[in-house]
């Protein structure tokens, strides 16, 4: 293990954020490194637990070799840990800069003391190696000579892509967007996690033999019949893109926008003209309501405050969650908690309260004299839960609000994906119109083509997208050598 007593000795250091008032100027990375002593101890608070929950199935969706790392922190041994940590995670540069880090959750020294900075000593690691050009192109040493066609370049696409092409076979990614990336280019913004390291990450994958094909839209361009016939395997990894509206009086007026419109845009614009093109959609001077907790309403706020807006609400119909762990959460659970993401932090910082408002239902949206959203009409709710039943929820009379917006961003989650190619190719759906196939083996009802990431799962993480991209390249080459190299 790291040093026995760190975890007696050094307290819980995150990285420091750069000033709320003062980053909301830009779209640049708001995080910032801590320097190698402190990051050194923080790899040393590490208890190398006989029992390391932080990479059990409560902890880290890729089995990442924690407590080996941490370890290899602690002595300065960056070159070992890089090494350590490709072995389970193809992108750290992502997951150390957006995972919720359910490891963390799962930490025991987490039980009576702040947890392990497990997600920052992972991205510490992979920076240290792109800044020692250790993080390098390492094609494979020799080709099988099978084709494998993907749709989609999120992290599911692009995990199942670098095992892939790691273990010979020749790989095409297909995304119909100009860029490479998914939700990591398009959906999370630049202040989380930057497009030039994704860009930089697509470049070494490139080099590395992996093609990419943009402004491809299997359905439209190319027919998915044409990918089956041409390719030995095909893999769905489309995403679940399908966004949840809010059907109440008023949804068509104009300014009410979906999260994805608005965050696409904006990121777009950004990266083709710093915002010049005037092509996205503006908060600025705006009375701005985002309807919608979670990652993406955080986002959105973010964005909002950048572009200067007047006035920033955050909806949520679920009820303010508790600071600290409730009996519903015990460790080592993932808990649903209170805590200030970065949006809420900045619009605090400049409009002076938390932005959130909870337990509140949207009503209706209210025109002005042009058909545009002037208010928002809500009222408060009640939940209420008897044991092992589901939760209810009643509307409480009496607390109607009317609430002024020019901006309306619906971030309510995604229902799915979209249904086009599975039904082209008579792929089988679940339920939820998730493409079927199992969890570990993820063959769909159609031979040779396989599902993963949010297209099978729902929408989830980054973590989980590469989990599952990693075990759908393992069953690919199985599939098409009889047996794998892949773990
Ligand atoms: C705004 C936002 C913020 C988020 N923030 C976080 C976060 O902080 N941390 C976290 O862990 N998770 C976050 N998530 C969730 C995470 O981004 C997703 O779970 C993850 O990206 C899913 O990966 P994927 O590869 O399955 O799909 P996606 O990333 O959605 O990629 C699917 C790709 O397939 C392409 N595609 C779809 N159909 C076709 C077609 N017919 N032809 C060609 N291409 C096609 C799409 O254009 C897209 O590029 C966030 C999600 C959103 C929306
Ligand atoms: S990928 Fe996420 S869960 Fe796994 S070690 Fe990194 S931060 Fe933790």
């Amino acid at each position: 293990m790291g040093k026995p007593t760190g975890f007696m000795e050094f307290a819980r250091e995150t990285v420091r954020d750069r000033d709320a008032a003062e980053r909301v100027s830009d779209f640049d990375e708001f995080h910032t490194e801590l320097d190698e002593e402190e990051r050194r101890n923080q790899g040393a608070r590490c208890m190398d637990c006989g029992v390391p929950f932080c990479q059990s199935d409560f902890g880290c969706p890729v089995d990442n070799l924690i407590p080996e790392w941490n370890d290899l922190v602690y002595q300065g041994r960056w070159d070992d840990a890089f090494h350590r940590l490709m072995k389970t995670n193809n992108f750290p540069e992502y997951t150390g800069r957006v995972c919720p880090a359910p490891c963390e959750s799962a930490c025991v020294l987490g039980i009576n003391e702040p947890a392990v900075t497990i997600k920052d000593n992972e991205c510490a690691i992979i920076d240290r190696a792109y800044d020692s050009g250790l993080m390098k192109p390492r094609p494979p040493a020799t080709r099988t000579g099978k084709r494998v066609a993907v749709v989609g370049s999120g992290p599911a696409g692009l995990a199942a892509a670098d095992q892939l092409n790691k273990a010979g076979h020749l790989v095409t990614v297909f995304e119909r967007d100009d860029r490479i990336g998914g939700l990591l280019m398009y959906g999370i913004p630049n202040m989380k996690l930057d497009k030039g390291l994704v860009e930089k990450r697509n470049g070494i994958m490139a080099l590395e033999g992996v093609e990419f094909r943009t402004n491809v839209e299997v359905g439209t361009d190319i027919e998915p019949s044409e990918l089956h016939a041409q390719y030995d395997a095909v893999l769905l990894a489309c995403g679940a893109t399908v966004p949840r509206d809010l059907p109440v009086p008023g949804r068509d007026l104009k300014g009410i926008h979906f999260a994805m419109e608005f965050l696409k845009a904006n990121t777009k614009s950004l990266l083709d003209s710093a915002l010049a093109d005037g092509t996205y959609i503006s908060a600025k001077g705006k009375s701005v309501i985002v309807i919608g907790g979670g990652d993406t309403g955080n986002d959105c706020i973010g964005t909002s405050m950048r572009h200067g807006c007047r006035s920033l609400r955050n909806f949520e119909l679920l009820s303010k969650p508790s600071p600290s762990r409730t009996a519903e959460y015990p460790w080592p659970t993932y808990p649903r908690l209170l805590k200030m993401d970065y949006g809420h932090v900045e619009a605090a910082e400049k409009f002076g309260g938390d932005p959130r408002e909870y337990s509140i239902l949207t009503k209706e949206f209210i025109s002005d004299d042009n058909g545009h959203v002037r208010a928002v009409r809500t009222v408060r709710v009640e939940w209420k839960k008897e044991p092992g039943e589901r939760p209810t929820m009643e509307e409480i009379s009496g607390t109607e609000q009317l609430w002024e917006a020019d901006l309306v961003l619906l971030a309510l989650g995604f229902l799915g994906p979209e249904q086009g190619i599975a039904d082209t190719l008579e792929v089988e759906r679940d339920p939820r119109s998730n493409f079927k196939a199992e969890y570990g083996r993820y063959a769909t009802s159609v031979e040779k083509v396989f599902s993963a990431g949010d297209a099978r799962r729902g929408q989830s993480l980054v973590v989980w997208a590469i989990d599952e991209g990693r075990g759908a390249a393992r069953e690919i080459d199985r599939f098409l050598m009889g047996s794998t190299v892949l773990p």
